[in-house]
């Protein structure tokens, strides 16, 4: 009788609920033709942002690294990696062309979630009192005795770099949010930080997770071209000719190349397809009306979308029974992970969803017919976001003629974070999406690749490259 009550519930809730998603879906339709625009617009702010400081809100930020692995590097060196939840401590050992990597450790710590909104120093005491920790915990019996030890410090924020390894901050993103920090150089702070635990370190490079990516990309494969974060926040760098940078300043670099970190989470445009939970999201947000891009592709923004969808559909039928709204009301209470899970159940009733809903918003029960639609809801809030990452990558593509017809070179693109590397209807939508945009045939010369703990890897091979030298 329960059973057959809910039934009818829903079948009365049905039809406004099914408004709700229906309307969802027309307002996120992103077909190839929009997905052009995006990616002509993202191409023309890149322009805008290379001819003047200011001059686009993609900043395209000049990273200083205007040389790439080679694979030659040799020697031991630390990153430091700071950027979304998680901060790492990284040691890699580095053993020229043959032996590559040959030892690599790392150690992973959690930021307190009080220290995101504190104050600069306690931050900064946090991951140089961390450093600490894990050079002690070496012993003695190491080579650096008598040498510094170099830094790699990848800070995965927009930072206007003044050099290779300083640079101030320009604002905070994702869930970071220290007003005395902005402004400020973060290679300094973090100097006076290790200062202060004892820590003789020379920060010989301070980079962006992208560039750390890109970097990394490149040490295994020559024709990484382009580095991707798919995570937490979403950004992308990639090698610009020297010459093709009219606000670069000074003698162009040796190489003729440089490194630019677009900063596109920043990215806005009249053609994005942005909704009513898009706009509330970001009203809400820590940073209302910035990154705009980033809050309809990345990580820590998905699993809200589909919260607040669910909340309306709560508030607008009886669709989930008699459902207290106090977790479906509470922020970030569903996340990426928990809607990934959703959206690959593959059990015939939909069992983990059921589970999900249950546990994360106390929906308890809910008909087949209602958790498919929460898949759907998955899906398009999913595929959008993949969709216009595709279209930012698409973007650069053009921007650099590679992938395109006529260029027979092969071009890879460098991804990692979570979202790429874990939700694997994304990753599917996002390839499936970049063959649509750029056709079979110049595709064909496009490889996507997973690189893992770039950011990482990425910061030590540019330390490398920058390191004192050594007596
Ligand atoms: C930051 C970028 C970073 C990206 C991925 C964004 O919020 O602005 O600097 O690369 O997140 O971590
Ligand atoms: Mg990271």
């Amino acid at each position: 009788a329960e059973a057959a009550a809910a039934e009818l519930r829903e079948a009365c809730a049905a039809p406004a609920a099914e408004r709700v998603v229906a309307e969802l879906r027309e307002a996120c339709v992103a077909p190839a033709a929009r997905l052009n625009e995006v990616a002509a617009a993202m191409e023309a702010e890149m322009r805008a942002g290379l001819r003047e400081e200011g001059g686009s809100n993609v900043k395209m930020i000049i990273s200083y690294v205007d040389n790439l692995p080679t694979g030659n590097e040799e020697g031991v060196f630390y990153a430091l990696d700071l950027g979304g939840t998680n901060f790492r401590v990284l040691r890699v050992h580095l053993a020229g062309k043959d032996k590559r990597v040959a030892k690599r450790e790392s150690k992973e710590v959690s930021i307190p979630p009080h220290l995101m909104s504190g104050n600069a120093s306690e931050l900064f005491g946090f991951i140089a009192s961390a450093l600490a920790k894990y050079i002690a915990s070496e012993g003695h019996s190491n080579v650096f005795d008598d040498k510094q030890r170099e830094l790699g410090f990848t800070f995965s924020f927009p930072v206007r770099q003044t050099s290779i390894a300083s640079g101030t901050l320009i604002k905070w993103t994702k869930a970071f949010s220290i007003d005395d920090a902005v402004g400020e150089d973060v290679v300094a702070e973090l100097q006076t930080a290790m200062e202060k635990q004892g820590v003789d370190m020379h920060v010989a490079a301070l980079i962006n997770d992208t560039v750390g990516t890109l970097a990394a990309g490149r040490y295994n494969d020559e024709d990484v071209v382009i580095g991707v974060i798919l995570g937490t926040g979403s950004n992308a760098a990639y090698v610009e000719e020297a010459s093709a940078i009219p606000k670069l300043e000074g003698e162009l670099p040796k190489s003729g190349n440089m490194v630019i970190n677009t900063e596109w989470g920043n990215f806005d445009s009249s053609c994005l397809p942005i909704t009513e939970y898009d706009q509330a999201l970001d009203e809400e947000s820590l940073n209302p009306g910035e990154q705009i891009f980033e809050k309809l592709i990345s990580g820590m923004y998905l699993g809200e979308i589909v919260r607040r969808v669910l909340h309306k559909i709560a508030s607008q039928s009886s669709i989930f029974g008699n459902v207290s709204h106090t977790k479906l009301k509470t922020r970030f209470i569903l996340r990426t992970p928990d809607i990934s899970a959703m959206h690959h159940d593959d059990t015939p009733d939909l069992r983990i969803v059921a589970e999900k809903l249950a546990d994360n918003l106390k929906i308890m029960d809910t008909s087949l017919d209602t958790r498919k639609m929460v898949v759907e809801i998955c899906d398009i809030v999913t595929s959008r976001s993949a969709r216009l990452a595709a279209a930012g990558i698409v973007g650069i593509l053009r921007k650099i003629g590679r992938a395109v017809p006529g260029d027979g070179r092969r071009s890879v693109v460098a991804i990692d974070g979570g979202l790429f590397e874990h939700y694997a209807e994304f990753r599917k939508c996002l390839e499936s999406t970049l063959v649509e945009l750029l056709g079979e045939e110049a595709s064909r010369s496009l490889v996507v690749k997973l690189t893992k703990d770039g950011s990482g890897l990425g910061a030590a091979l540019i330390a490398a490259a920058h390191s004192q030298p050594q007596h």
